[in-house]
């Protein structure tokens, strides 16, 4: 991911989610903590509750029975009388919990008890007997012995169990004359426990237990008989005190335990442990949690879909004026930029890039115009070289005066004309060459000055040149002499009537300011003996030479050498 996009999103949505993580860790911490610890006070609320109603009411029933032993017709009257027992089931009747009252000679002989129970029989051997002799007594929790067989039994099936209550019964000097001792159901006990842990939330799990002095469990029952049996129901704790998390038989639970403090209680040394299974103490923290995760989780997902479309609208408009500048490279022309860039950042790079775009574009038709400007002054000045070097031309192969070919250009085509003619044989057809002089042209000089002479001589060039065939080349061959090249003749004759319609020309012209004059030419074809130029050049002055000394005004045709002398001088 190494768009612009992609990055975007990845920061982003990994700085949300990173923030998000840490809130709702921190958040969820506290809260499990908050929730961790009011469970924890709830149990240990629930302890200190039982174990205050049980301290009260046992401490109520304690009271009971001192004031029953402090009641005028015990101290004074007697105490098997028909008076004492109808007291004793008066309280009885008031108290349920009460399942028998009696009155005990200090021999240990029942005198009178509730319902005639147990009446004169030794209870001389009981601990709440010999103590209550002494003074108001609680006793811990026991089995019935003597009524077991006497009192209805109990709806479940729990064997009969009892706590005794007992106090001295004295007469006004304070000698003893009794005890008062009454059994208490332990269901009433349990009964009073199990109401405060109904007071809990249906389904917490919390329950008590009773722990008595020596660390046996008294309730509940199943805990007792697993302990009678040898379980190690309870845990060993390094404090000795059930609070927080503790394990009973393997299983973890949230407990906090209370002690009964009230005097009775005192002596009883019972705790009350409170306890709710840690999976339920802990199932709000969970259910807290879940909530917090999945809470999370759309948030999150939100989150990552905001970063996501954050980082969309950062990076369109970047990716828009990339596509642009691409199109201003391929298209050369000024594209459509978007009107809104989005941030101001954005629309500053849109704007440079428009300018950028723009002064580029311009650059480049400058450019083009320019390159079309120096194409066409190349033109311009390749036309003139040409002109020029046309000139040129002109100049090296003309002569000045009369514009005919001059000398050199002349050669040229002479050596051509020998070189075709030697290369393709003359295929019947010859190539011509004619040498004119003016007569005594010294004179013309020196009777009408040179000026006259170079008019003379410009007329004679326009004549020759009016004379000849565009493919013929006539030339100034020197002073006042002239050639004429004729290629392509059908043979001598046609060379000598060239010549003559000349010489016959210039005779007949009249020059301004000089009169008349005559031309002797000299005539000759090119051979392919010819070694050179010169030779066949030679060959034709000879010709002229020859017109010369035959009087002037002549045409003389110098035969070719070798085979063609006799053919040559036959045609003259
Ligand atoms: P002929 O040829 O008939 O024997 O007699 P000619 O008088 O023509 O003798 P020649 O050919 O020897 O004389 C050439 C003369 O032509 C010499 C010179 O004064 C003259 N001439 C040569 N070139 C020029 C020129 O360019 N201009 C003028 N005006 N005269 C020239
Ligand atoms: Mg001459
Ligand atoms: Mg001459």
């Amino acid at each position: 991911m190494s768009s612009l996009r992609g990055q975007l999103s990845l920061v982003l949505g990994g700085l949300a989610l990173a923030i998000l993580a840490l809130v709702g860790g921190y958040l969820g911490r506290v809260a499990t903590q908050e929730l961790y610890t009011a469970q924890a006070a709830a149990v240990r609320a629930t302890a200190q509750a039982a174990a205050e109603l049980l301290a009260s009411q046992l401490r109520d029933r304690e009271r009971e029975i001192e004031l029953l032993s402090h009641s005028p017709h015990l101290v004074e009257g007697p105490l098997d009388a028909q008076q004492a027992r109808d007291a004793l089931d008066r309280r009885k009747a008031l108290h349920d919990e009460f399942a028998w009252l009696g009155l005990v000679a200090p021999d240990g002989t029942v005198l009178q008890a509730s319902g005639g129970l147990l009446v004169g029989r030794s209870v001389a051997q009981r601990e709440w007997f010999i103590a209550g002799r002494e003074r108001v007594y609680v006793g811990d929790v026991h089995d019935a012995k003597l009524l077991v067989n006497l009192l209805p039994a109990l709806p479940d099936g729990e064997p009969t169990r009892f706590i005794d209550f007992s106090a001295p019964i004295r007469d006004a000097e304070g000698r003893l004359r009794g005890v008062v001792g009454t059994h208490a159901h332990w269901h009433w006990v349990t009964a009073l426990l199990d109401s405060v842990t109904r007071r809990q939330q249906p389904g917490s799990g919390i329950d008590a237990l009773i722990i008595d002095r020596h660390g046996r469990v008294l309730y509940p029952e199943a805990m007792k008989l697993a302990q009678a049996r040898g379980d190690a129901v309870l845990p060993q704790l390094p404090t000795g005190r059930f609070e927080g998390e503790v394990q009973f038989g393997g299983k973890a639970y949230l407990a906090s335990e209370a002690s009964l403090q009230a005097r009775t209680s005192a002596e009883l040394g019972w705790r009350i442990v409170a306890r709710q299974p840690l999976d339920q103490a802990m199932r709000p923290v969970r259910d807290l949690t879940r909530e917090l995760v999945l809470l999370g989780a759309l948030a999150a997902a939100v989150l990552t879909l905001a970063a996501l479309l954050l980082a969309r609208r950062i990076s369109r408009p970047v990716e828009q004026l990339a596509d642009i500048a691409e199109r201003v490279r391929t298209e050369r022309r000024m594209p459509e930029f978007p009107q809104d860039a989005g941030a101001h950042e954005l629309a500053r790079l849109s704007q440079a890039m428009q300018s950028m775009a723009r002064s580029l574009l311009a650059t480049e038709r400058e450019l083009q115009q320019a390159n079309l400007g120096l194409e066409a002054q190349v033109q311009q000045r390749t036309l003139q070289l040409q002109a020029a070097n046309a000139a040129l031309e002109h100049l090296a192969t003309r002569d000045p005066l009369t514009g005919l070919h001059n000398r050199r250009s002349l050669d040229a085509r002479l050596a051509d004309a020998l070189a075709l003619g030697r290369r393709y044989g003359h295929g019947g057809r010859v190539h011509g060459l004619l040498l004119i002089d003016v007569d005594l042209f010294k004179s013309v000089n020196d009777d009408h000055g040179h000026a006259a002479g170079d008019a003379v001589l410009r007329q004679l060039a326009a004549l020759l040149q009016a004379s000849v065939r565009t493919t013929d080349v006539a030339a100034r061959f020197g002073g006042e002499e002239f050639a004429v090249l004729l290629p392509e003749l059908a043979g001598p004759q046609e060379a000598v009537r060239v010549a003559e319609k000349i010489r016959g020309a210039v005779q007949e012209a009249v020059f301004p300011a000089v009169g008349r004059l005559t031309v002797s030419i000299g005539v000759s074809l090119a051979s392919p003996q010819d070694a050179d130029v010169r030779q066949w050049v030679e060959r034709t002055d000879e010709a002229l030479y020859a017109a010369k000394r035959g009087g002037r005004n002549a045409v003389v045709l110098r035969a070719r050498p070798a085979l063609e002398l006799a053919a040559d001088a036959q045609s003259i």
